[in-house]
Formats: structure tokens, sequence, C-alpha cells
């Protein structure tokens, strides 16, 4: 049963209740869900209805296709000067021998390691360390740029730019200005959290707030450009904390457009300052993906790290209003398994994403950072791939 057929099933069901009927013919008929139906979706409603309405959604837009790219990550440092309660990753700069600091030529030195790899984008995203400045990253996108033109350079969040933005004096219109000059291309999503101020003060106090972060997106998108949205979930916020995440994203984008992807960030409990606080379940998971599909009606893609919630659970997600599992890594991030993530090192070679996102009959499509296609591996054979052979079984007469 294809999901146009499972949400009119669920439409005709004569015992659901009314306010599930409201929102699911209101997503039937492409209309916005208010703040207070995003609430009952999250107090009120169970994973195969929250399911089959954003796999409704999802393959309205996307139908099976299902993304991923060729990326690695840059993290420049693990130390910082915040100290972020969910953070497992930084350390603070007086332990600074358990860090890394990657100089200028390190970090080039990791792109020119890709020199023959058919990669398209480089991921850079770490610490805040005051040497790591404007002027730096000016440099470090420059000389990435001129290195390898075709790679793109997608880096840092509203975290660094506010950072660096007001080390040197700038606005953020005239700072995003000068970055997008420098080689930058997109932005990531991270640094958002909780923008509520009640859970924002009490994780991640002293960074930049959500007011902050929703701007320096917006003279981004200003300037023409792209950038993708999280949102940290599974911790001390409730859920109507998460829907007025979602409310305040929902509206920048309505004003600008151009937000790519939200990507819903799990909290994992390992080694921080938040270690008691019991991690969500996979059911909560994908509820909260399927939501996020369902409430981010002018969002084009949701995203699953299948780094940080396992290959396994991406497989799932992609039921439940995902349609991009993010990339081939390589290797080169600890975020994810440095917070608790079950892959300690994890990489995935095209022909395993490709695998992955076949055996739960999806479409594998390769982007490029702004979902121009670079290869359609539906149809798409690898020479090594041993088809399954059926022996012939003893008969007995
Ligand atoms: S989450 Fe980011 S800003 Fe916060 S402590 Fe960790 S590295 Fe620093």
């Amino acid at each position: 049963m294809n999901s146009e057929h499972q949400l009119e099933t669920i439409l005709q069901d004569k015992n659901l209740l009314e306010n599930h009927r409201i929102i699911a013919q209101k997503v039937k008929d492409n209309q916005r869900i208010s703040f207070d139906e995003g609430v009952y979706l999250f107090e009120k409603c169970d994973l195969p209805f929250v399911g089959v309405l954003a796999n409704y959604i999802r393959e309205k837009r996307h139908g099976n296709n299902t993304y991923f790219n060729r990326n690695f990550h840059i993290e420049p440092t693990n130390l910082c000067v915040y100290d972020c309660k969910f953070c497992s990753y930084s350390v603070l700069i007086k332990e600074r021998s358990e860090g890394w600091e990657y100089t200028m030529e390190d970090m080039l030195n990791i792109v020119k390691k890709y020199d023959n790899e058919p990669v398209t984008e480089a991921h850079i995203v770490g610490g805040v360390l005051p040497q790591y400045d404007m002027a730096f990253y000016q440099k470090l996108f420059s000389e990435i740029k001129k290195h390898r033109p075709d790679l793109h350079v997608k880096a840092l969040t509203p975290v660094e730019y506010h950072y660096i933005f007001k080390k040197a004096k700038v606005d953020y219109a005239t700072g995003m200005k000068l970055m997008k000059e420098s080689g930058l291309e997109s932005m990531p999503g991270g640094g958002a959290e909780i923008f509520h101020p009640e859970i924002r003060e009490q994780i991640a106090k002293d960074k930049c707030n959500a007011d902050q972060w929703l701007q320096i997106h917006e003279e981004w998108h200003k300037l023409g450009m792209r950038s993708n949205a999280t949102m940290l979930y599974g911790h001390i916020e409730q859920f109507w904390h998460r829907v007025d995440h979602l409310e305040r994203l929902r509206d920048l984008q309505d004003k600008t457009g151009g937000f790519q992807t939200f990507i819903p960030l799990k909290f994992r409990n390992q080694d921080n300052q938040m270690s008691n606080v019991p991690e969500s379940t996979v059911v909560e998971d994908l509820r909260n993906y399927a939501i996020s599909r369902i409430y981010l009606d002018n969002f084009d893609h949701i995203k699953a790290y299948w780094a940080m919630i396992s290959r396994s659970t991406a497989q799932l997600s992609l039921n439940f209003g995902v349609d991009d599992i993010d990339g081939t890594l390589d290797d080169t991030t600890k975020i994810y398994s440095m917070a608790g993530a079950e892959e300690k090192h994890p990489a995935m070679s095209t022909k395993d994403l490709v695998k992955l996102i076949k055996e739960v009959g999806k479409k594998p499509i390769e982007r490029d950072t702004l979902y121009n296609v670079v290869t359609d591996y539906e149809n798409v054979v690898f020479e090594d791939e041993v088809k399954p052979k059926y022996y012939a079984l003893p008969v007995l007469n």
C-alpha cells in the first residue's frame, strides 16, 4: 500500500479522534499545521500515525529518492572557549594537553589527501578558539578554493561567526559578505541546539543566542546563499520547546527560503555534563523525524546522520519523513563517536551507502551540497557486486 492509500485509510477510520483527523486532512490538503497542532502531535500521536503523514509528505516531495553525498570533515580543534553542558567533544582551554589544534597547513593537507578522490564537499566545523579568527578562516577558505575550485566549502556555524565577527568588530552582514568573498559556499546547521531561552540558558548559555543564530542565517540567505538547520532534542526540553524551535525556523524560511535541510540531532549522553539524562528511544527518534517533516512544510529535505543514529535506524527513518542520510565521511569526524554513537570510525563507501538505501526499497541519489544530482544509482550495478546464488536442493523421491 502506498502512502496515499495509507493516509486515506486513516481518514476513513470511524474511530479516529477528531483532532487526529483535522491534522491528517490538513496534510492531505497540503495545509500548514499550527503551533498547538505541533504540540498535539508530540503529546498525543503515536509513531504509526505520524509516520503515515510524514511518509505521505516525503513521497509527494521526493518519491523514493534518497540523497547522500561524498564528503569529508575537517575539525580544526576540539578545544573550545565555551562549555556547553551536552558537549562530549570539546575540552576547555585549561585542559589543552588533551586536545588537538590543527594549523592551516594541517587542514590544507587534509584537503590534499582527497586530490584524486571524487569528493564534492568539505564540511568544516569544530570548537571555538581565539587563534581561529576571521583572517584565519578567510585565508583557509580561499586557499582551499585555490587548491581545488570544484570542492564545495560548507563551513562554520553562527556560533563561530558570532565570535569571530565580534572580535573583528564587523557586523553580521559585512562578516558574511566577506566570508562569501573568501570562498565560503554554504553553512551547516549546527549550534542551534534548542532556541528557547528557558532551555538554552541551561545547556549552552554563553554562546550566540537564538536571535543571533537566526540573524546570521538570515544575512547569509540575503546574499543568495543556502544553509541547513538543526535541533538537539531528547534531553531536558519539553515537547513545546521543540515546536517553538521548529516554528522559529519555519518563520525564517518563510522570509528567506534559504534553508535546504533540517537535521534533528539526537542528544547522546556519553562523557558530558548531562550524562545523568537518559537518551531518547528509537521510537521517539522516529517520531521526532516524522513530526519535523510534517511541521516544516517549507523545508525541502529532512536528514538523518547515519553516523549518529546508526545505520539501521537511518534505514528505518527513510519511512518516517527522512530523505537524506548524509555522506561517506571517511572517518574524518569525531563529533558523533565522542558523544557515544555506535559508529566509532564512521566511514562508508559510495557502494555501502547505495546498498544501505536499496536494501529498504529506496532509490539512491548521490547529490552535491546544493542537491544537484551527481549520479542516480537506481540501475547501477557495481562491478564486484555478488549476485545471490540459488543452489538446487536435493530432491527426495
Ligand atoms: S557544542 Fe560547540 S560551542 Fe559548545 S562547547 Fe562544544 S564545541 Fe564548544
